[in-house]
């Protein structure tokens, strides 16, 4: 097939820990280089954010990046880019023009907006597939007056789920969501996010520990991701059980210039140090997804403690590592973390159950050993992206079978003009 990848804001190309450049940019690159690895030939639209790159630029055989002028050629935060999808929209008609996709796939609400217009001003549309990644009524639910999504996306992103022609949700959670959205279940698959089982393995090079025992955070610094949370049971768990557990924390600003500018940086770092445990959390920075594997092997156990989590590629790379996960209970990390067989899944925003569940867990080395056994065996039967690119292909090939009669097209982000 001839597939076209929509990822507005998160470039395959992009480094990874920044605020806006996660799991987004990790699953466009994986999913599009499995899909060509298994003969079909994909293009991968995305904005342009640096004046200086090519417009076309190979990622993987089989795989392009188009970067696409829409808007000033820099960084934009995310919830700044509705205005320019527009514009993003007539690049994607012309290349569209020139080749036409069988199957389009947007990824992130907005460039389910741009690439439902772009598709649809064809006399014979190219169907599209939607992936949200993360949803804005669940963003508003937790984040509330914080949320700094545009005021439009409580209108357009049910319009997405409504208007394309497939969703492929990443998890059970997110599909019943989309449900009270009024998405028809009938055109929602589940596909989750993948994993690169031969890079993350249990075997190979482990970073060194600064103490018998190590507890993991990785991702972005953002507060929702409840890292405050960990320090927080490594407090309760150093003030009661033990003293001989660290916290690394992975992600964030590369630099420590940046970082020591970095007000959430600030704000865990003073949070350690009033409850004493300064000396016992380490901010590594920003990793590298070439040394991951590595870094995650350091840890006795990998700690996921999000409000809210659409899907979370973490836990799944630490248990292809061979690392148990302690995961707050919600989003996808109630379909990847096998609570009891996996790792522990704990209530949301509950210092004192983390650190329960992490001295529970180092107690019994025979048990933190079967639960790594077993998240290993997990990953790689479920979330290697060979499956998962297999699963997507058969919702493209239903998705065509289904579309292919002509229909009329209708411009949405006309009205955004
Ligand atoms: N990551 C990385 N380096 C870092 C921090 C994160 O390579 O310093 C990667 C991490 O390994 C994972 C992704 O970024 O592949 C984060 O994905 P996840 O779904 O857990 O979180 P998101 O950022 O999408 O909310």
């Amino acid at each position: 097939m001839r597939i076209s990848m929509v990822s507005e804001h998160a470039s395959p190309l992009a480094v990874l820990g920044g605020v806006d450049a996660g799991g987004q940019n990790v699953h466009v690159a994986a999913l599009s280089t499995a899909l060509a690895a298994a003969g079909h030939l994909v293009t991968v639209y995305t904005r342009r954010d640096d004046p200086t790159t090519p417009e076309r630029v190979p990622l993987a055989p089989g795989v392009e990046v188009v970067n696409v002028t829409a808007g000033p050629p820099e960084p934009i935060p995310k919830d700044q880019l509705l205005p320019f999808m527009p514009a993003l929209a007539e690049g994607l008609a012309a290349d569209w023009q020139r080749s036409r996709p069988e199957i389009v796939h947007s990824h992130f609400w907005m460039s389910g907006v741009a690439a439902l217009d772009a598709a649809r001003r064809s006399l014979r549309p190219v169907p599209v597939v939607h992936t949200f990644h993360a949803l804005g009524v669940v963003k508003r639910r937790h984040q509330g007056a914080e949320d700094t999504s545009p005021a439009e996306r409580e209108f357009l992103e049910p319009w997405v789920g409504r208007s394309a022609d497939a969703i492929i949700a990443t998890c059970s959670d997110e599909a019943f969501e989309l449900k009270t959205l009024g998405v028809d279940p009938a055109r929602i698959s589940v596909a989750p996010c993948g994993v690169d089982v031969e890079h993350f393995t249990p075997d190979g090079e482990a970073e060194q520990r600064g103490r018998p025992h190590r507890i993991m955070t990785v991702g972005r610094l953002v507060p929702r991701k409840g890292v405050d949370l960990v320090i927080e049971a490594l407090g309760l768990l150093t003030a009661t059980t033990r003293d001989d557990v660290e916290l690394m924390i992975v992600g964030g600003s590369l630099t420590p210039s940046i970082a020591a500018s970095d007000p959430e940086v600030k704000r865990l770092l003073d949070l350690a140090e009033g409850l004493g445990i300064g000396d016992r959390v380490r901010l590594r920075g920003q990793v590298n997804p070439a040394e991951m594997p590595a870094v995650l092997r350091s840890a006795d156990i990998v700690v996921c403690a999000p409000w809210y989590e659409p899907f979370g590629i973490v836990p799944l790379e630490a248990m292809a590592c061979g690392v148990p996960v302690i995961a707050s209970a919600v989003g996808g990390l109630t379909d990847s973390v096998v609570n009891g067989v996996t790792g522990l899944l704990v209530p949301p925003r509950d210092p004192d159950a983390i650190a329960a569940a992490v001295a529970d867990l180092l107690a019994d080395p025979a048990r933190l050993r079967a639960f790594g056994d077993a998240g290993r065996v997990r990953v790689r039967g479920r979330y290697s992206w060979t499956r998962v690119a297999a699963e997507t292909a058969r919702v493209y090939r239903q998705t065509i079978a289904r579309t292919a009669r002509p229909r009329v097209g209708t411009s949405l982000t006309g009205a955004l003009r």
